[in-house]
């Protein structure tokens, strides 16, 4: 391992949550990077005159832009990348994957937000586990050898794409509307229809065009948008209560090092409690980093 690019703790997310947890651990002398994507549901906040310290409020984009400045200032790595993964490496420590790096890191606060909602499609819910899939890598192996779907068009569709190059027969990506990525890969098509349902007697087997068109396929991927805490919490092994990653009072969650906090970890979708909850991650990050 190329121990100058071991990270103390790596935060995703750039929001109250992520950048108050940096800011303790950072002054802590602890190596700190911050990974944002700059869209946080902050910036759809037109006027915050809930929280402490503006007389007049506070747009929520000059928030979310003093945050980070406040955070670079200090010192702090803050990256604008798009995360696509973590996973746990063998020598306890976690491996960050994003559209343009690979980083490595002893801890990680996930300090991701919350997800807007997609458009539903009827089906999904129904068959979540009998064929409806949100991890290519944790399921990838039941479809060996299969025709499977990956629903998305963006990075986080392609990273999916990736992952089950080598173990389906063949994978088409369904944009449902959206314009089709460039990605060309021998077992790999591209439909671009939107969808009208996904349908099966007791698991996936087709998805309805709203052109009343059909594809069979044995499983669905689903990678819409960018990656939120349910693909990442799935992927890691994270406990999850509905789609809110589950944690202690220390913002611990059910795997040692891995913290999160704010709108992640559900309750009160309010600034005060992000900066809470990321001022407590950030302290406990420090405190595990004593104890190794
Ligand atoms: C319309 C609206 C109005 C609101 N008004 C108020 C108000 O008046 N008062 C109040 O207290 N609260 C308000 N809120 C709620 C407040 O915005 C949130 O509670 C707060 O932003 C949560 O902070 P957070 O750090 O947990 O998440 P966020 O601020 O959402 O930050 C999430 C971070 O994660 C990053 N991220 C997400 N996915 C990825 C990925 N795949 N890769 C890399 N980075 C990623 C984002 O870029 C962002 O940096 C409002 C929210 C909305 C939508």
């Amino acid at each position: 391992m190329n121990f100058k690019n071991l990270y103390d703790v790596i935060i995703i997310g750039a929001g109250p949550a992520g950048v108050s947890a940096s800011l303790y651990t950072k002054r802590a002398n602890k190596k700190t990077l911050i990974i944002h994507k700059n869209e946080s549901n902050l910036q759809y906040a037109k006027r915050i005159e809930n929280f402490y310290g503006f007389e007049n409020g506070v747009s929520g984009k000059d928030l979310y832009e003093i945050g980070i400045k406040q955070a670079i200032n200090l010192g702090i790595d803050v990256k604008e990348e798009e995360l696509l993964k973590i996973t746990q490496e063998e020598n306890n420590t976690f491996k960050v994957t994003t559209t343009h790096n690979e980083y490595i890191s002893k801890t990680v606060i996930i300090a991701i937000g919350t997800k807007k909602a997609k458009a539903k499609i009827n089906g999904i819910q129904d068959f979540e586990g009998r064929g409806i899939s949100y991890c290519a890598i944790c399921d990838g192996f039941f479809y060996k050898n299969k025709n499977v779907a990956v629903l998305g068009s963006g990075n986080y569709a392609l990273s999916e794409t990736n992952d089950l190059l080598n173990i389906a027969n063949k994978i088409t990506i369904l944009t449902n509307g959206e314009e089709a990525p460039e990605f060309r890969a021998e077992n790999v098509d591209i439909i671009t229809k939107p969808i009208e349902e996904i349908k099966g007697q007791n698991k996936v087997e087709e998805v309805i065009f709203k052109d009343k068109t059909n594809l069979k396929t044995e499983g669905i991927f689903i990678a819409q948008g960018t990656a939120g805490s349910t693909e990442i919490a799935k992927k890691l092994g994270l406990l999850l209560n509905s789609d809110k990653i589950v944690v202690n009072q220390k913002m611990e969650t059910n795997i040692k090092g891995i913290y999160a906090c704010g709108d992640c970890t559900g309750g009160l979708l309010q600034v005060s409690k992000a900066v809470y909850e990321g001022t407590i991650a950030g302290l406990q990050v420090i405190n595990f980093l004593k104890d190794e």
